[in-house]
């Protein structure tokens, strides 16, 4: 259906860069255009949980996919201040064993880039989209004043994405008083293939390896009044850092010791877009539903979405009408992912007595049914887009 369709694809990120290979794979002239002058990655970890694995599998990466991610056995929760060990969970057994990688963002973003050249798509850096004009031919227009006009163009440029404001208007996020440091730091000695998160009152840290346990990723999220911008660019002082876990057990105080210049990350809510589509526009990723990183979700979503919206343009001659199913089966499982990562954040940070007792339970079935903690995220892990439609 899509056998020379022109198509252009905002942002090369995970979202376009998936979209564009799973578009040209089916036919489709594909062009990238990416605001960036090169594809750089900022030095950060992403959890890819089977739900994504399926996707980046179905794209022929799954080879590549094993080699570069780092499998994560188990996560296991921690007390961060007093230390022992509160919960733990096994990653991934029967049909999801060995289904749960760390990555380096740079390698994810490098295979699906590889892999979109590979399948015939075009990639053209330091182009940024002003303006779309929706359409039987949409067209997007740059800030140096092209105008691009093609068969379908798809937004997948971001939290700021703006194709999401062309279809839904300008909206206001809100700072959720809580802010992430991320950061890479090598490792002293191979790091375990675990993903432990160190629980405290309003704090948690979050770490596991990357490159086979050559690295170790680190995000530590605070809640506080003082406000940060939604940026992946701005560095904080580590000093900052330190100060904010200095109660932590010496183990973290080890790890952060060693971080010259983490990056600081705002978390805000924003709402996931009421629209999703418009005569020849779409958006995906974290343009359409951007969300707080607790559940280690924006990047499996966005491989999801790119799936499925590749998958209904090649199924359905109505180009409209393929948009619309698009919409109609990815905004629901979005908003219940978001709902999901927002619960979890107030679960890492209780303080008092509900911390004192929520960590008596997760002891108790930790030790009693094991498998029972993570079996209750079997509605996320255990989808498949690759399967349906
Ligand atoms: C602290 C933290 C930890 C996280 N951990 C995980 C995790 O473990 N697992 C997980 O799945 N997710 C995780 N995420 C979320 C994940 O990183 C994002 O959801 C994901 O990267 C979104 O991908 P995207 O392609 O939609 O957007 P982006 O990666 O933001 O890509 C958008 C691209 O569009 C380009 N662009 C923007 N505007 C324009 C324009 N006008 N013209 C041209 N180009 C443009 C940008 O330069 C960029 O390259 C985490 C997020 C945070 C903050």
């Amino acid at each position: 259906m899509l056998i020379g369709e022109p198509i252009v694809v905002i942002g090369a990120g995970v979202a376009g860069l998936a979209l564009a290979r799973a578009l040209a794979l089916r036919g489709a002239q594909v062009t990238v255009l990416e605001q960036a002058e090169a594809i750089r990655e900022v030095g950060a970890g992403l959890q890819v949980s089977p739900n994504g694995l399926r996707v980046l599998n179905a794209l022929g990466l799954g080879e590549s996919a094993a080699r570069l991610g780092t499998e994560g056995r188990s996560v296991e929760l921690v007390d961060g201040t007093g230390g022992g060990t509160v919960a733990r969970l096994p990653l991934g057994s029967g049909p999801t064993a060995g289904m749960f990688r760390f990555f380096h963002r740079a390698d994810l973003i490098e295979l699906l880039a590889a892999g979109a050249r590979e399948a015939g798509v075009e990639i053209r850096l330091g182009v940024r989209v002003a303006e779309l004009r929706p359409g039987d031919r949409p067209t997007a227009i740059t800030t140096s004043g092209e105008t691009i006009g093609a068969f379908m163009i798809a937004g997948a440029d971001g939290i700021h994405s703006v194709v999401r404001e062309a279809l839904n208007g300008r909206t206001a996020p809100f700072f959720t008083h809580q802010v992430a440091w991320r950061a890479v730091i090598p490792s002293e000695a191979p790091v375990p293939p675990v993903a432990r998160v160190f629980m405290g009152p309003g704090r948690h840290v979050v770490t596991y390896p990357l490159r086979g346990g050559r690295l170790r990723n680190i995000v530590a999220v605070e809640e506080r009044r003082r406000w940060a911008e939604e940026s992946w660019s701005l560095t904080d002082d580590a000093l900052a850092l330190r100060v904010a876990f200095e109660d932590f057990v010496p183990e973290v105080r080890g790890w952060l010791d060693r971080i010259e210049a983490p990056n600081l990350w705002g978390l805000f809510r924003h709402e996931v877009a009421s629209r999703w589509w418009g005569p020849g526009l779409a958006i995906l990723g974290d343009a359409a539903h951007p969300m707080l990183p607790f559940l280690a979700q924006g990047a499996n979503m966005a491989l999801e979405d790119a799936w499925v919206l590749a998958d209904c343009l090649s199924a359905d001659p109505d180009r409209d009408a393929a948009l619309a199913s698009y919409q109609a089966r990815r905004q629901s499982r979005a908003r219940q992912v978001v709902d999901a990562a927002n619960a979890n954040a107030r679960n890492y940070h209780l303080s008092g007595i509900r911390r004192e007792v929520g960590h008596l339970g997760l002891r108790i079935l930790s030790r009693l049914a094991p498998n029972a903690l993570l079996g209750r995220f079997d509605w996320l892990y255990g989808h498949d887009v690759t399967a349906a439609g």
